[in-house]
């Protein structure tokens, strides 16, 4: 079997308009495996502590991993990572669609890209060969209209790039790779646009590395089986994230009115549902995925509004939804399209919408400051508008575009009421007073407030299919579902390491545990038959570990510490209507939770990684940085 899995490193530098290219033996990737693994690892070491994160001494990364290529379902995905100009921190975001196989294909595993272009520029990357070429045509374009200009000269290539809203530097812009695939969060964006770098376009024909093809045939027949008959498959196939909108609601859990409220009264308008009966096109996917998750809307009244640029998923009906208490399912549609269309997290634009309209009736922003525009809850014009604004930083868009954190800051103490997000990162659409493991992951995640790191508490409540799927990792008991004590904490622990393997494999939480029988024994025998090492689930956690340490070690030496770990005052108020009524974080269990976990995870009680944690995860070579 093939045991040789040497990692090519194409690294750039904009301003000497030069590359170099470097390899990793297999054992090194065996020890990283890729994504947020291999990018904290050079992040950590090549990104000067005083780095501004929009300057050219930080780094960004796009990195794959060793499945990527492998059509295993879900398995597509690619990180991009550099110091976050949200957070002053450790940034990182994964994308599913086509763009991370093609690179590997095209013969690179990973790219870092140093310094800055002085105009801009874009890479071309095909079979091994890289090209710097000038993009001041691309600058200023849309997304569709650059991917349109890019096709007609290249062909059929994969391209991931930014919008005016990465070249504006908006702190939130996304990066996007097929026009709706999108590295959505800590604006990875913006730092693509500090080094004018437009695009990169990638295309190859190396064929995927597959070690032991009969084996690996077997596993991923095995888990497509499930995907494709289970209840679970089908049901996530024909609607999509946008089906836990109505559920969120019935059980008091869907952010209204800026996390003024947990219910909204015109869910049933936005709901997945209505979706389907409007404006839903069909379903498009990754590559090799046959869940077919991702919506295509399009609204034949509306030009803007085309499958290409996808269609709105939970987190955008509820961030430019629900959070602004727009009931306007053609706004929300037309505002996904404009999200993708100029490059901008939905999430952090969302919240920044809402955070403007409680200010604006709180009448701490006035008409004056709004350029006119009647900013209340459920305008929804005034949030369309908002979003060209903020693209292009316009008037009162070009504060928004810098964050609620500093948005707050410019308007004054009166407006910290409104703010909700940790490290300066928004918090996406969950609400840790009812969701309590989702307190405790907010607060400790090195990118800031993301739901991605958490288990949702009522999945381990009571015995069933999802604490079967976490048995192999040692969790055989329910645990309490509003406890945040040692058995939440463990249970907290041990999921999150299992999701950060899942971004250092770049594997789509999806099509994984704890929804699917893809558990981490599976997996490890699916990274077996792939790269033909006798790897152990041991082996595999350290991954995901040695990943969440490195970010951790990151934010260290960044100035980010223990007191950044926390929660805005309004998580320690209870919720007041609704059917989680009553509902609360206690700041003493938070705290002891917190504890717990520096604790679980062989850090000092500052939260700071001892080196004997480094030694242990065989990073003893960082212990003098
Ligand atoms: S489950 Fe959906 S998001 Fe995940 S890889 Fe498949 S199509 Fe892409």
């Amino acid at each position: 079997m093939d045991k040789d899995w040497t990692w090519k490193t194409l690294r750039v530098d904009l301003q000497a308009r030069d590359y170099s290219i470097e390899e990793r033996s297999s054992d090194w990737v065996r020890k990283f495996a890729g994504g947020r693994a291999f990018g904290a690892y050079h992040l950590f070491q090549e990104v000067p502590h005083d780095a501004d994160p929009l300057g050219p001494e930080n780094k960004l990364i796009f990195a794959t991993g060793i499945l990527t290529q492998s059509k295993l379902s879900g398995a597509s995905r690619f990180s991009t990572l550099a110091k976050s100009p949200l957070t002053g921190g450790y940034g990182e975001a994964e994308a599913g669609g086509w763009w991370g196989p093609e690179l590997v294909a095209a013969g690179f595993n990973a790219i870092i890209i140093e310094n800055q272009a002085d105009t801009p520029v874009y890479l071309w990357i095909h079979d091994g060969e890289v090209e710097i070429r000038d993009a001041q045509k691309l600058w200023g374009m849309t997304n569709e209209e650059c991917y349109a200009e890019m096709r007609a000269e290249l062909g059929k290539v994969r391209i991931a790039q930014i919008g005016p809203a990465g070249e504006n530097l908006v702190r939130y812009a996304h990066i996007v790779n097929e026009l709706h695939h999108v590295n959505g969060r800590t604006g990875m964006g913006a730092v693509m646009g500090s080094k004018k770098l437009k695009a990169i376009a990638v295309s190859g024909s190396a064929t995927p590395r597959i070690a032991n093809p009969e084996l690996f045939g077997e596993l991923r027949s095995w888990h497509n089986k499930y995907l494709l008959e289970s209840f679970y498959g089908k049901y996530f196939r024909e609607h999509g994230t946008a089906s836990g909108l109505e559920y969120q609601n019935v059980m008091g859990g869907l952010p209204t009115h800026n996390f003024q409220q947990m219910t909204f009264t015109h869910a049933s308008e936005i709901s997945s549902e209505a979706l389907e009966k409007t404006y839903l096109e069909g379903h498009g996917t990754c590559y090799g995925c046959v869940l077919r998750c991702k919506p295509l809307a399009k609204d034949e009244a509306d030009k803007r509004v085309i499958p290409e640029l996808g269609g709105p998923e939970y987190e955008t009906l509820a961030a430019l939804g629900s959070l602004c208490g727009v009931s306007d399912l053609a706004a929300i549609v037309r505002a996904n399209a404009l999200t993708n269309s100029y490059g901008l997290d939905s999430i952090s634009l969302g919240a920044s919408i809402a955070f403007a309209m409680d200010c604006f009736e709180a009448s701490l922003l006035t008409k004056e400051d709004t350029g006119g525009l009647e900013l209340t809850f459920g305008n929804a014009t005034a949030m369309l508008t908002l979003i060209e604004d903020i693209a292009y930083r316009r008037g009162l868009g070009d504060l928004l575009a810098e964050g609620v954190k500093r948005a707050a800051q410019e308007i004054g103490p009166d407006a910290d009421q409104f703010v909700f997000h940790v490290k300066g990162q928004e918090f996406p659409m969950h609400d840790p007073r009812g969701k309590i493991s989702q307190a405790l992951a907010f607060s400790v995640c090195p990118t800031g407030a993301d739901h991605n790191t958490s288990p949702f508490d009522d999945m381990y409540a009571k015995k069933g299919v999802f604490l079967d799927n976490a048995a192999p990792l040692g969790i055989l008991e329910p645990v309490a579902q509003d406890s945040l004590g040692p058995e939440k904490v463990r249970l907290y622990t041990y999921l999150h390491l299992e999701r950060s393997l899942y971004n250092s494999l770049l594997l789509c939480q999806f099509v994984a545990t704890p929804t699917t029988p893809l558990t981490i024994t599976k997996l490890t025998e699916i990274v077996r038959a792939v790269t033909g090492w006798d790897m152990s689930e041991w082996e595999m956690m350290k991954v995901g570990e040695r990943g969440i340490t490195l970010a951790r070690l990151f934010n260290v030496t960044h100035g980010i510490d223990k007191a950044d770990d926390w929660l805005p005052d309004r998580m320690f108020q209870t919720i007041e209507i609704g059917p989680k009524m009553g509902k609360v974080v206690s700041p003493e269990s938070l705290r002891g939770a917190i504890d717990l976990y520096y604790g679980m995870m062989g850090w000092d009680s500052e939260g700071v990684p001892t080196k004997a944690k480094l030694a242990e995860l065989g990073l003893s070579e960082l212990i003098s940085i």
